[in-house]
Parts: structure tokens; sequence; C-alpha cells
């Protein structure tokens, strides 16, 4: 595999930083170029970032200076993790430029020709770039994104039972960590001794991206799984890591054991194409009764498995479990990355030419006929 160009948009948040750490040393892309705010443009990276992870700043990315948004950036393609109240414009007028971006933020994941990709759930969907790219006129460019980071771990502890038994409903009632808000996020006297029962927008996010990643493309769109979903989401008392409660409802019968098989023998089919993200075991089960645990269980396969345990019957629906992911792993920049090697296996990315190339011309029909 050609060594690809990255630019990090939004470097210098949690996931940005998160970013960075996890390519440094990456076989397939290197750090090229920063973006963030005009408070941080024109900045050395080093200078201006508070700096979160205990691994130093990698090299490639401390001399950086950092760029605003929309300069023409020195990368192959973007992975975005800008705030959301920028993240919609920004991000499309540099796939209209000819950058792939592959992003972190909200803003387009449930757009019908905008893949929204767990590589081992819907590897498949990656299609839609070429009817994104018809419908929008776009070349070279494209979006695509993950999950919401309690979604991602959810959907893959889910596909290989939808698989197996078909999921009719789902329960879920999440944990999830402080660092999900970004930084400085919730404040200290709002999080510590205390859970709070409400996140702005993540229970519709929950209750919705799950259905697109575990629904089928035909024809160029995306038919949304049939399975009704409820969540609750509360934000705890942790750094990273967030924990989730999950009770379905079957179409077809499974004991316990029968799910974990299920579960067990889940083969991933980006690690069996040799991206470099992908755990091999990306769903890990554990058999304790009071695994997996917040602390204990984040950073399973390097932050990008889910761990799964308490596989038991469910007095009122069928079964029940709980799965624990690490949101800024397999929920956020780790997913971002992984989705960037699937892409870049497919034949997605290519290397860019010139760093300052001309906007692609939009056609008549961008926006107006997505499907
Ligand atoms: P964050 O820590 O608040 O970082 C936000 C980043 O956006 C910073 O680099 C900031 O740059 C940049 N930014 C803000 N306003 C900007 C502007 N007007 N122009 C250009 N850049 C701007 O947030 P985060 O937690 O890293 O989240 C980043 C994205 O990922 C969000 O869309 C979030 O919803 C999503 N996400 C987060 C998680 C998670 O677990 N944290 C999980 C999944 C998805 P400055 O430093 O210059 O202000």
């Amino acid at each position: 595999m050609k060594q690809f160009r990255v630019g990090v948009l939004g470097a210098t948040g949690t996931v940005g930083q998160q970013i960075i750490w996890r390519l440094h040393n990456h076989p397939w892309f290197r750090v090229t170029s920063l973006a963030a705010s005009e408070r941080s443009a024109g900045k050395r990276y080093a200078d201006i970032v508070r700096w979160r992870i205990t691994a130093p700043i990698p090299s490639e990315a401390a001399d950086l200076s950092i760029q605003p948004l929309g300069a023409g950036l020195d990368c192959d393609f973007c992975l975005s993790a800008l705030d959301s109240s920028v993240a919609g414009p920004a991000e499309e007028e540099l796939a209209r430029a000819g950058y792939p971006v592959i992003s972190n933020s909200r803003n387009h994941r449930m757009e019908p020709d905008v893949p929204l990709l767990v590589p081992e759930v819907n590897p498949d969907h990656c299609k839609l770039v070429d009817v994104q790219r018809k419908s929008r006129g776009f070349t070279s460019g494209f979006l695509a994104t993950n999950p919401n980071c309690s979604a991602a771990g959810l959907v893959l502890a889910l596909k290989p039972i939808d698989d197996a038994f078909g999921i009719e409903a789902a329960s879920v009632v999440t944990m999830q960590a402080l660092s999900g808000a970004g930084y400085p996020g919730v404040p200290s006297l709002d999080a510590m001794d205390n859970v709070i029962p409400y996140i702005s927008g993540e229970e519709e996010k929950l209750e919705s991206e799950p259905r697109k990643i575990l629904g089928s493309l035909r024809d160029g769109a995306v038919t949304p799984a049939a399975i009704r979903f409820s969540a609750q989401c509360h934000r705890v008392p942790v750094i990273d890591g967030h924990l989730e409660a999950v009770s379905l409802k079957l179409r077809g019968a499974a004991s316990p054991q029968d799910v974990i098989e299920a579960l067990r023998n889940f083969v991933s089919e980006p690690h069996r194409l040799g991206c470099p993200s992908a755990p091999a075991q990306p769903i890990e089960i554990r058999d304790e009764p009071d695994r997996p645990q917040t602390r204990l269980d984040r950073d399973a396969g390097g932050g990008m498995a889910v761990v799964v345990g308490r596989v038991r019957t469910c007095p009122v629906l069928d079964i029940r479990l709980v799965l624990l992911s690490h949101n800024l792993g397999r929920g956020a920049a780790g997913a971002a990355i992984l989705n960037a090697e699937l892409l870049a296996h497919g034949g997605y990315i290519r290397e860019r030419k010139h760093p300052h190339a001309a906007p692609e011309r939009e056609s008549a029909s961008s926006g107006a006929t997505r499907q």
C-alpha cells in the first residue's frame, strides 16, 4: 500500500489528538497537515494544543503550523474531528474541492448518499461513495462518516446477533464517559459524584444511526434495518469508555449460549483485508459475572474491540447483555482511521497531485438529487 498524506481537521481537540497519536508510525498514512479554528491558526501545533495523551506529541505533528479551514491542505485526504457547529459546510466544501473527508461529526451521517461506516459491519456501504460522487458531481472528493460513539460499539455487538437470529427491538441504557463531550466538556462540579440522565441529541442518534448501519444497500440506497430502538443515555464520572446495558427482542429463538457462539464466531472483514487498525477479535466475550468493567476493559483490542459480557435471558424481552467500547478508539478516532483504511484498500483514496488544485465543478444536480 502506498503511504497517503493525511490532513487532520479539528487537530487540537480530544478526537483530533487521538487521531494524531494513533497515526504515529501508521504503515499506510502519515500526518502532513493540521487545521483548527482561527484561534489556533498560524500557531505551531505543540505550542497551542492542550495535549491530553500520556505519550508525547508525535514529532511529525509537533512542528506543523495549524491552518484555518478552507485553506489548501497538503494532503491526500482529511480525517475530520471538527466541532459539529462547523463541520457540516466545512467538510462539504473540502469534499467538493477534491478531498476525501472521513468525519467523526454527526452532520452528514444520515444523508442518504453518505456512507455511515463500521468496517466490520457494513463494508459494502463504501459503494455509496460512487452514488455520492455522481449525485453531487464530486470526482476525487467524497464524504464518509463513522457513527456516534455509543452506536459504534452497539452495532458491532448486534451485527452477529442480527445475522443469526434477527433482532426485532433493542432497548439500550448507556453509561457514557466524560471525554465523549470533548474538552473541557462537562464542568467538574456537574460531573463529580453525579450521574446526568441527559445528553443532548444522543438518544436520537442511538435510535437512528444503527438502523442505517445495519441496513442493506440495494440499487444505490440503504434500506434501514427493521429494528426498533429505545435509548436512554447517561453521563457518568468516568474519563473514557461507554458502557451499555442492552435488552433484545429476537425474531428467532436463541439461548444465551447461542448468542455467545454467534458473537465468538464473528469474522472481521477489515482484519481479513489487512487493515492495520482492525483488531483480529473485534468482539471479545467476558465470562465473569462482573465484566465488562469500564476501567479494566476499555482498552481491549487497542481500544477498537467491543467487550461483551453478562449475556443472559431477559424476562421482558428475550436476551440481555452488557457491552463496553472505548469512545475515542472504536467510537471516534480509531473508527475514522479504520474507515480510511477500508476506503484506501477499496481504491477510493488516491494521491492528490497538487495541494492547491482548483475546486471541482459542481454538477447541476448537486444536492437536489441525493438518493
Ligand atoms: P473538541 O475537543 O471540542 O474539539 C473540537 C475541535 O474543533 C478543536 O480542534 C477546535 O479547534 C475545532 N473547532 C471548533 N470550532 C472551530 C471553528 N469555528 N473552525 C475550525 N475548527 C473549529 O471536540 P471532540 O470531542 O474532539 O469532538 C470532535 C468531533 O467528533 C465532534 O463533532 C464530536 O461530536 C465528534 N465525536 C466525538 C467523540 C468523543 O468521544 N469525544 C466521539 C464521536 C464523535 P480549536 O482548538 O482551534 O478551537
